[in-house]
């Protein structure tokens, strides 16, 4: 598969003038490709010209969905340099290991995240720049605005040579071990993510997306918006999941895609809206990222509309199968036949197995983490860690998890991770903590603590310790106090039986 690296140049020659983004962050303005390109033309200078960036250096960004955001990214495809996208919900020491894990040169972030740029900045010692997306009395003087580049010529610099399997993105995801990894998402997987949706899916020029997932995940840049940037379509730019924003636009008939995570749905059904919103004109209606409910799809089977799941993980992007219409209905769960350049198989020889994926969507493997690499990617094969059902007609259903994942709202949490936070407190001698089912966030965490002989220990006190450690929904929402955890024969803490007799909510 031939590589375009300049994705914004090849497509402002093809059609310079179409719309390819509507600035709901700007009353609405419509962006050409030609304008498009131009902006990120400029963003590349910045970041080459007056940043010193070159291709395999890191930048990253802390900003919620902006169009710079997204000029960030096709700059950095246009210079061979690595964006590495932040999740904002992090604390400052989450976010000081990802920094340190990365090494980017620069820092561009947005205003909302001022206090924690100043909480990082004596740590982050790779960085040379902090560049702000909008001018703030906080800019030190050595800081440069991220307006600069109006300053600058808007033609493209000379070609670089970037190859297909050039890292373009990092895209951190929990690690088992409690550390945070990135997977290094290439032209090549991102290339191959966008050919095998547009493919399969049937995207076209003429389609709209609502971008309102965070672009820091692969749903909020890899289900439709790097597909749509692929076949000439057109993305609106949204901050964040706003539901009356979401609710005009389709009654208006003016997207036909959208992507959500189980939790924007079930708020969606819920609201008094839901009824006399026309759906009609959604040509695409997805959730994934974490099971939904399947009374929340027989509500929106109930208004006649095809509500479809997408399954993904970071390592392999968003996109993997397709769902034929209707089979939802009679398969709950199902994720479909795979895409036209993925292959899916169960790992065994059982009905039910662990679901193995290969194809050019890949990443290359996790950044500087060589051995999980060779461990999640054993025989050249993605060892997603999920359970996986196929049926007589080729069509798979996910059916459960093998790794230890609990996932709020669509963000993973790692046990392991607030497990690591919470054997620092003096007075916890053991921690385990488990998924409890919950009916908007689809599960929360607990943490069970068996706490130091003699401690007098709150839960009030447990959860107030993960505040400023841990990113908000990462954080316990509730604490059992227990005389000992559970295990296993092989001396193992016994999660599952725990999360059994201590799981339930309440
Ligand atoms: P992430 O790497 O953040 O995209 O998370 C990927 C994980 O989310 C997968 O490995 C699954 O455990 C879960 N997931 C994503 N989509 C679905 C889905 N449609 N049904 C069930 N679980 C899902």
């Amino acid at each position: 598969m031939p590589i375009v690296h300049d994705w914004l140049a090849r497509r402002a020659s093809l059609a310079p003038e179409r719309t390819a983004l509507i600035d709901s962050l700007r009353g609405d303005r419509r962006i050409s490709w030609r304008e498009w390109n131009a902006s990120a033309n400029r963003t590349a200078r910045l970041l080459h010209d007056v940043l010193g960036v070159r291709r395999g250096d890191r930048v990253a960004v802390l900003a919620m969905n902006c169009t710079e955001f997204l000029d960030l990214l096709f700059a950095c495809g246009k210079l061979g340099a690595i964006l590495q996208p932040l999740n904002w919900r992090l604390s400052s020491p989450e976010l000081a290991s990802l920094l340190s894990d990365a090494e980017p040169v620069v820092l561009v972030h947005g205003p909302d995240f001022q206090s924690q740029v100043e909480a990082v900045r004596p740590q982050a010692r790779s960085v040379r720049h902090f560049v702000h997306l909008e001018e703030s009395s906080a800019r030190k003087p050595q800081d440069i605005p991220f307006s600069h580049r109006e300053s600058l010529a808007d033609s493209a610099l000379p070609p670089v040579d970037v190859e297909p399997e050039d890292p373009w993105v990092l895209c951190y995801t929990g690690g088992s071990t409690g550390i945070p990894k990135a997977a290094i998402l290439t032209h090549r997987s991102i290339t191959a993510n966008a050919a095998n949706t547009v493919v399969s899916w049937g995207l076209t020029a003429d389609d709209t997306a609502l971008l309102n997932a965070p672009l820091f995940h692969t749903g909020g840049l890899n289900v439709f918006t790097t597909p749509l940037v692929y076949v000439g379509g057109t993305t609106v730019v949204a901050r964040a999941f706003a539901i009356d924003q979401v609710f005009d636009l389709v009654h208006r008939g003016a997207i036909s895609l959208f992507f959500g995570v189980p939790t924007m749905f079930i708020e969606m059904q819920r609201h008094p809206r839901f009824d006399s919103v026309d759906f009609s004109r959604l040509k695409l209606l997805v959730s994934g990222g974490a099971p939904c409910p399947q009374p929340v799809f027989e509500r929106f089977f109930a208004r006649g509309i095809d509500f479809k799941t997408g399954y993904g993980l970071t390592e392999a992007g968003p996109n993997n199968f397709w769902l034929p219409s209707g089979d939802v209905r009679r398969k709950p769960g199902a994720v479909g036949v795979p895409l036209f350049h993925v292959e899916a198989r169960l790992d065994g020889d059982g009905e039910e197995g662990e679901l193995l994926l290969r194809g050019p969507h890949l990443c290359a493997g996790y950044w500087r983490r060589p051995e999980e690499t060779a461990k999640t990617f054993a025989g050249g094969w993605l060892h997603t860690g999920d359970l996986a059902r196929r049926d007589a007609e080729g069509c798979f259903s996910i059916v459960g998890r093998s790794k230890d994942l609990i996932i709020s709202g669509g963000e993973n949490i790692y046990p392991s991770e607030v497990e690591n936070v919470l054997a620092a407190h003096p007075q916890v001698a053991e921690v385990c903590v488990i998924g409890v089912p919950d009916p908007k966030w689809g599960e929360v965490p607990r943490a069970l603590v068996v706490a130091r002989p003699g401690a007098d220990l709150t839960e009030a006190q447990v959860l107030e310790f993960c505040q400023g450690r841990l990113a908000r929904y990462k954080q316990p929402r509730s604490v059992r106090f227990l005389d000992a955890l559970q295990r296993t024969s092989a001396g193992k803490v016994d999660r599952r039986s725990l999360t059994a007799s201590h799981g339930t909510p309440g």
